[in-house]
Parts: C-alpha cells; sequence; structure tokens
C-alpha cells in the first residue's frame, strides 16, 4: 500500500503508542500535501482535540490572520503538531510524548517535503535546533540544504495576550512571506 497523508492519519487513529492515546483523539496535520511551507506546533487543544483538526482554537485564528496577511491560506500550506493527542488539561507535553509522536512528523515531513518549515514556538523549535531559544531565533531562516530551510516564529498563542510578541510574530511573518518571494 502506497503511503499518503490519508493512509498515515488512518494508522495514526489506530495506534495506541503513546500514553495520551488513552485520554485523546488522534490530530494529524492538514493541508495542501504539496505545500512549499510547513507550519509546526506543539500539540492540540481542547478545540483541536473535538474537531480532530490542528490550529482551529484560538490561536488558530491568529495563525490564519497572519497567514492572510502575506496572502496565504490555510489550504496553502500544510500545519502540524509535534505531539499528536491533546496532553490533559493542556499541560505542557513531557519529553516522553514528544519523542513517541516523532515518526509522525518525520512521516508527514518526508511526504509533504516542504521547501520551509516553520517551528512555532520553542517546543517545536528545540526538535530541530535543541540548543538554540526562540528569542533568538525567530524571525531568521536556517538553510539546512539547498532545498531546505527551517524559519522559527513564535507560537501564536504565546502572543495571544502579549502585545510585543504579537508585533513581533506580525514582523516575523512579514520577514517569511520575503524569504518565500526568493525561492526559486
Ligand atoms: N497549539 C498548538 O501548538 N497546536 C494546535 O493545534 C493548537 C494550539
Amino acid at each position: 500500500m502506497q503511503l499518503t497523508l490519508d493512509v498515515l492519519r488512518e494508522k495514526l487513529t489506530a495506534w495506541k503508542g503513546c500514553d495520551l492515546a488513552k485520554t485523546a483523539n488522534a490530530v494529524l496535520g492538514e493541508g495542501n500535501p504539496q505545500a512549499t511551507v510547513m507550519f509546526i506546533g506543539e500539540a492540540p487543544g481542547q478545540k483541536e482535540d473535538e474537531l480532530k483538526r490542528p490550529f482551529v482554537g484560538a490561536a488558530g485564528k491568529f495563525l490564519d490572520e497572519l497567514l492572510a496577511s502575506i496572502n496565504l491560506k490555510r489550504e496553502d500550506v500544510y500545519i502540524s503538531n509535534v505531539v499528536k493527542y491533546r496532553p490533559p488539561e493542556n499541560r505542557e507535553p513531557e519529553p516522553i510524548e514528544k519523542e513517541q509522536c516523532m515518526p509522525w512528523l518525520m512521516l508527514e515531513i518526508a511526504l509533504v517535503k516542504p521547501r520551509v518549515i516553520v517551528p512555532l514556538g520553542r517546543h517545536s523549535l528545540m526538535h530541530f535546533f535543541p540548543a538554540e531559544t526562540i528569542s533568538n531565533a525567530h524571525g531568521k531562516p536556517f538553510p539546512i540544504t539547498d532545498d531546505m530551510t527551517i524559519f522559527p516564529i513564535y507560537h501564536p498563542a504565546a502572543a495571544l495576550h502579549n502585545g510585543n510578541l504579537r508585533s513581533s510574530l506580525k514582523s516575523d511573518f512579514r520577514a517569511l512571506g520575503e524569504f518565500l518571494t526568493t525561492l526559486s
């Protein structure tokens, strides 16, 4: 059977390899299966768990606005998370939960083959650059190969109640939009 994102979603729904699967629904990423840009958040929240879709709550609305500010729609990009299940009470994911869910994210990246990966916030950034901080790395392109660049940005949820982070996120998205125009 050929592995596609739809097959991956079915497999994840049947998977019991993470303790969080006992208490939450599986939430794989969604969007353009051939997206140039892939956004990776931390873990689903309550709304995401209910609807089994990533970034559909308050942080997701802000993400939609930020995407619109650089003329992108959700359907143009691919949006996912490091952890595929909502941690109870929206606590931070444990390191073991991030590790257990990592194969799913790696398969998503391998299938979509994005040119630009945008880790949203420090949990996602840590997967790519464990020694970096989001306050230092945000808003800048880090080329990995000729075909792939990591472009970290603050998590939209962190900016919902913090005006400074909000304006930083907006300018990081402007920088991301400009970077995208340089891709051939
Ligand atoms: N925050 C995340 O990191 N992911 C979601 O899907 C929603 C909120």
